[in-house]
């Protein structure tokens, strides 16, 4: 079966490398299969690719949430960053509660729209939440609060005329060797008197998970900006890891070597993803057939597309 005319660009981010890591097929219908697939006209397998693309996990609903939360105070006092700790818990709270209410309530609604509202993976393949994994994620929510109020960001953030915001807006991508790479940045600002940037990775997750990830998410983040305002040094750089669950942080300067290993993870990943083409030019890819299933039952366990997986 072809699963693309290949009508879209090549392009590259880090996610699509974690998603190749992971099983071949999910990557397929990640990035092939449900191309389009918001379109009613687009053949069923594309459509169906597209609406379990969009399922969502309850830490993904967590996280995105407390991002969302961070934003919007940001936005909202770009001089002083000062945040109402109570709004903050009940717009997290907010969120989860309509996140379970649209996937009780709204299936035939997501199944139309899938991108209308939020459709829990948990509930979309098991038919409910656990009881003891909504308690879970409730009980995180008022500490999260308050590590964020304690963070060091906060604190620069919220020194008024300390620093300054680099709006995220502006850096989308950047080409390289003539590859659009993808990077959405959490957060970075710039100290107005020493001119250095900082760098900001917000996690939701424990400080000892996806270390191999997160380090090479903050290497691309600091060449991302070097690249952006043509810096000499990488010393006018800091990095730094929140993690909001425990309240702890992780801060370093960034080398040349962490950005040449950056640089090599790009190249032999977009090598294996080409081996995965017909025609490379076209980014148009091989027959469904030929992307192979992971035999890892824990990437299988968390999978959004385990209802196409089992067909194929
Ligand atoms: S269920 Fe497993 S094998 Fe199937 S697409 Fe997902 S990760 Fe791959």
């Amino acid at each position: 079966m072809s699963i693309s005319n290949g009508n879209i660009p090549f392009s590259w981010s880090l996610s699509r490398h974690k998603c190749l890591s992971e099983c071949q097929l999910k990557y397929a219908c990640s990035y092939y299969i449900s191309q389009n697939g918001w379109n009613k006209r687009s053949p069923i397998i594309a459509q169906k690719s597209y609406r379990l693309k969009r399922l969502q996990s309850l830490p993904m609903v967590f996280g995105s949430s407390v991002h969302e939360v961070i934003n919007r105070a940001i936005e909202e006092n770009l001089s002083d960053f000062i945040v109402d700790a109570n709004e903050m818990t009940e717009r997290i709270r907010g969120n989860l509660n309509k996140a379970y209410q649209d996937s009780k309530y709204k299936l035939g609604t997501w199944m139309d729209a899938p991108n209308q509202c939020t459709m829990l993976q948990e509930f979309y393949y098991d038919g409910d939440l656990p009881l003891d994994k909504i308690s879970d994620y409730k009980n995180r929510i008022e500490p999260t609060v308050k590590h964020i109020i304690g963070s060091q960001t906060y604190r620069d953030l919220s020194d008024h005329g300390k620093v300054e915001l680099v709006t995220a807006e502006k850096f989308r991508a950047m080409e390289v060797d003539g590859i659009n790479v993808w990077i959405v940045i959490d957060l970075c600002y710039r100290d107005l008197e020493t001119g250095k940037f900082t760098i900001v990775g917000l996690k939701t997750s424990r400080s000892t998970a996806n270390d191999y990830y997160q380090y090479y998410q903050m290497c691309l983040y600091a060449w991302f900006i070097q690249q952006a305002y043509v810096l000499d040094s990488l010393e006018d750089i800091e990095l730094r890891l929140e993690f909001l669950s425990d309240g702890t942080s992780k801060t370093f300067t960034p080398k040349e070597i962490d950005l040449d290993n950056v640089y090599h993870l790009f190249r032999t990943s977009v090598e294996s993803m080409y081996t995965l083409l017909d025609d490379v030019e076209n980014n148009k890819p091989k027959e469904i057939k030929e992307f192979t299933k992971t035999d890892n039952g824990n990437c299988c366990a968390v999978c959004n597309f385990r209802q196409i997986c089992q067909t194929e």
